[in-house]
C-alpha cells in the first residue's frame, strides 16, 4: 500500500501529558504541529491523575484555568502518611505562592481532552489518533520525519523537529540510538480501586508497615489504591493468591475490608513496573526528546505528569520561534536539554533518596516495630517544615511559567 505523506513543522509523537501540552503552545503560537497519538481515545488504565499547582497556575497563564476546574475533579491540600500507628501529615499545600493550593484529582483522559479541545481551536493544530509511529526517517544523519502505521494504511510525515513524547518505553529514542542511564527501583505497584463511603477518611494517604505500603488516594466516589511490592516479586503475590491479597489489604485499611471483595481477579489489578531512568542526551539533528521519553520518574510524589508538562513549557518558549522560521539547529535543542536536565536530576535524586531510606526499609521489614525516619519525625514536630515537600512536589524544582506568544 503507498503511503500518505504529511508535511509539518514539528511532529509529536505521543498525546500524553507532554505532548499534548506542547501541541497546545506550538500551534497557539502559530507553529504547524501535528500530533500523532497510538491509541483510538484517552481512556486508559491509570496513569495517574493528578494536576499540580504548577499545572494549575500554567493553566491560568494561558487563560484556561476556570474553564478546566469547571470539570469534575477532588481538590488535596494535605499529604497523609501513617507510619506503625504514627500518623502525620507530609505535605501541606495550603502556604504555597501559587493560584491553587491543591493538587487537582482529574482522570487523565479527561485532562487530556481538554488540552485537545483547547488545542483544536488554533488552525495549525492536527492530531492523528490510531496512528503509532514506527520509524524514523533520516537524510545524512538527521531526522526529517517519521513513518507510522494507522488504520487507514501507512502515513509519513516530515518535520523539521520530530519530538519523542511517547513516555517510558519509547521506541523513537531506542530507533535514535539515544543511551539510556537506569538510576533502579527497589519497588513494583499493583493499582486498583476500592469503593469510597461517608465513613472513610478524607485524607489521601500511604500507610508503611512491617513489610508493606499501602497508598490510598482519595477520588471521591473510590479509592484509588496503590499496593507497593519489593521489585519483580509480582508472580510470587499472585501466586500467593487473591484471598491473600484480599487479607493483606483488609488488614491496611481495615474500614475498607467489607470491600476488598471488589477485587474480583488479578485483572482488576494492574502492576505498574516502576522505572527511574534518564537519557544522556535528550537530542539528536531533528529530534528531542521530552517527558518521560527522556526521564521515567519514580511514582514517589507522583511528579511525572508535572515534569512531563513542564519540559513540554520549556520546549515551547524555547523552540517556538526557531520553529516558525525553520529547523532549530543543535545549539537550540540542547538548550532545552540544559533548561529541564538540572530540575530532573534534582527530582531524581530525591526520589531515589526516598526510595533507599522509607521504601525499601519498610520493604524489608527486619524490624519489630515500624518507626518514621528522623525526617519525617521533624516533620510531625515542626509542622512548618511540611511547607517544603510541598513545594518540592506541588511546584518543583524550576518550575516553568508560558513565555511562548499566542499568535
Ligand atoms: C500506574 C501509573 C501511575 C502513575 N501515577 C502518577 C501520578 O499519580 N502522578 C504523576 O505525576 N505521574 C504518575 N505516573 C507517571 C505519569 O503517568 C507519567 O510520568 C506521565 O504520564 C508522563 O507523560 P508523557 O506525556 O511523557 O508520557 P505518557 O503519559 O506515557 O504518554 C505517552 C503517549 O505516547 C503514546 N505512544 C507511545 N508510543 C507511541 C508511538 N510509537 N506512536 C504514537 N504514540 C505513542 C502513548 O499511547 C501515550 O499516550 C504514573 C504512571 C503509571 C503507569
Amino acid at each position: 500500500m503507498a503511503s500518505a505523506s504529511r508535511a509539518v513543522r514539528c511532529c509529536i509523537v505521543g498525546g500524553g501529558p507532554a505532548g499534548m501540552m506542547l501541541g497546545l503552545l506550538l500551534a497557539r503560537a502559530g507553529v504547524s504541529v501535528l500530533v500523532l497519538e497510538k491509541h483510538a481515545d484517552f481512556l486508559r488504565d491509570f496513569r495517574g491523575d493528578t494536576i499540580h499547582p504548577s499545572t494549575l497556575e500554567l493553566m491560568h497563564e494561558l487563560g484556561i484555568l476556570e474553564e478546566l476546574l469547571r470539570l469534575p475533579h477532588q481538590q488535596v491540600s494535605r499529604l497523609a502518611a501513617q507510619f506503625g500507628d504514627f500518623p502525620l501529615t507530609i505535605a501541606d499545600f495550603t502556604h504555597l505562592p501559587t493560584r491553587c493550593k491543591f493538587i487537582a484529582m482529574m482522570p487523565q483522559w479527561d485532562f487530556l481532552d481538554f488540552l485537545v479541545r483547547r488545542a483544536k481551536i488554533f488552525p495549525t493544530f492536527q492530531l492523528e489518533m490510531q496512528a503509532e509511529a514506527t520509524e524514523l526517517i533520516e537524510d545524512g544523519g538527521r531526522v526529517t520525519g517519521v513513518r507510522a502505521g494507522t488504520p487507514a494504511g501507512p502515513l509519513e510525515v516530515r518535520a523539521d523537529l520530530v519530538v519523542a513524547a511517547d513516555g517510558r518505553s519509547s521506541v523513537l529514542r531506542e530507533r535514535a540510538g539515544l543511551s539510556v542511564e537506569d538510576l533502579g527501583a527497589p519497588m513494583d505497584v499493583f493499582w486498583f480501586r476500592l469503593s469510597r463511603r461517608p465513613p472513610d477518611p478524607a485524607v489521601t494517604m500511604g500507610r508503611f508497615d512491617i513489610g508493606r505500603i499501602f497508598v490510598l488516594i482519595n477520588r471521591g466516589e473510590h479509592w484509588q489504591c496503590g499496593y507497593v511490592i519489593p521489585k519483580g516479586s509480582a508472580e510470587e503475590v499472585r501466586r500467593r493468591g487473591l484471598e491473600a491479597f484480599r487479607a493483606e489489604v483488609a488488614h491496611l485499611a481495615p474500614w475498607a475490608a467489607d470491600r476488598a471483595s471488589e477485587i474480583r481477579n488479578w485483572e482488576d489489578v494492574k502492576l505498574l513496573t516502576v522505572k527511574v531512568d534518564r537519557v544522556r542526551q535528550w537530542y539528536r539533528p531533528g529530534l528531542l526528546c521530552i517527558g518521560d521519553a527522556a526521564h521515567a520518574m519514580s511514582p514517589v510524589g507522583g511528579v511525572g505528569i508535572n515534569l512531563a508538562i513542564q519540559d513540554a513549557v520549556a520546549t515551547a518558549n524555547l523552540l517556538w520561534e526557531p520553529l516558525r522560521a525553520g529547523r532549530p539547529t543543535i545549539a537550540q535543542l540542547r538548550r532545552v536539554q540544559a533548561r529541564r536536565q538540572w530540575p530532573t536530576r534534582v527530582t531524581q535524586r530525591l526520589q531515589v533518596l526516598v526510595q533507599r531510606r522509607v521504601i525499601t526499609r519498610a520493604l524489608q521489614g527486619g524490624q519489630a516495630r515500624m518507626t518514621p525516619p528522623l525526617a519525617i519525625r521533624l516533620l510531625a514536630r515542626h509542622p512548618w517544615l511540611q511547607r517544603l515537600p510541598a513545594r518540592l512536589v506541588g511546584v518543583g524544582v524550576r518550575p516553568e511559567h508560558v513565555r511562548s506568544p499566542a499568535i
